[in-house]
């Protein structure tokens, strides 16, 4: 679903991503943890096609999306990838449904299509009997739920969750993250999640640890192993987590 090969990414004199090689199944969710500064918000916004690496390529359902124009990649991420900020983003003078169907609509859908597909998403989230309150008439809970109706609202084959929980209180939090799981089963999606969450991390089907703009490992919950490259110190590592 997601091939990641070479990727390298430096701001200035500063190499924030230094090779990365990654494979991501269909249907799998996986968590992004490591100190921050390790890179992984800028892995995830190259994941989802926001920012270009120096070099290496993405490919996202067999397609590859480095040598796209930027025009042809904007309409891209709008089809095939969602994405959930630690931040709800949602626009405070449009009502839950409204925010829900804005991508729909800028993906060229008719309003009856947008709205009956927002209806289903939030009928999911349990959230119907909310679609006609605006952002500041809803709770925490409820406004990351709106958010990642919204991240799903065109069917996009990834989603990419940036903290998706940082701003939540513990209940809402496990909800959350029971939500990605229940959306993975009944709409085959695939989630990449960065977070500091070790609850969240847990329970994802793989945890890819970063440090230093590097893999350092891949763990899955039987069993984690060391990826290539120079930097194994594990104990330093679990330390700096
Ligand atoms: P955190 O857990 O704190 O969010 P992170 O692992 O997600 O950290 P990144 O946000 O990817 O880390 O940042 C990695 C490094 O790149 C940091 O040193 C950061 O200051 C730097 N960086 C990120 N974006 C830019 C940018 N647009 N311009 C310059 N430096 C940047």
């Amino acid at each position: 679903m997601i091939k990641i090969q070479g990727i390298k990414k430096s701001f200035g004199q500063l190499q924030v991503l230094k090779g990365i090689d990654l494979e991501i199944g269909k249907g799998e969710v996986v968590s992004i943890v490591g100190p921050s500064g390790a890179g992984k918000t800028t892995l995830l916004q190259i994941i989802g096609t926001l920012d270009r690496p120096d070099s290496g390529t993405v490919a996202i359902d067999g397609i590859d999306t480095s040598s796209m124009s930027t025009r042809k990649l904007a309409e891209f991420r709008n089809r095939h990838i969602g994405f959930v900020f630690q931040f709800h983003q949602l626009l405070p003078e449009f009502t839950a449904i409204e925010n829900i169907m804005i991508p729909a609509y800028i993906a060229g859908r008719s309003t009856k299509d947008a709205k009956a597909r927002a209806t289903e998403l939030l009928e999911f989230m349990g959230l119907s009997d909310r679609a006609g309150h605006k952002p500041n008439e809803l709770s925490g809970g409820e406004k990351q739920r709106v958010a990642v109706a919204r991240a799903l609202v065109n069917n996009p084959a990834v989603i990419l969750a940036d903290e998706p929980s940082g701003s939540l209180d513990s209940k809402n939090k496990q909800e959350l993250h029971q939500l990605f799981f229940n959306l993975r089963d009944k709409f085959g999606q695939t989630f990449v999640i960065v977070t500091h969450d070790e609850q969240l991390a847990a329970i994802t089907d793989r945890t890819i640890k970063m440090r230093d703009g590097m893999v350092i490992s891949i763990s899955d919950s039987d069993k984690s192993e060391p990826a290539a490259g120079p930097d194994r110190d594990s104990m330093q590592e679990q330390n700096s987590d």
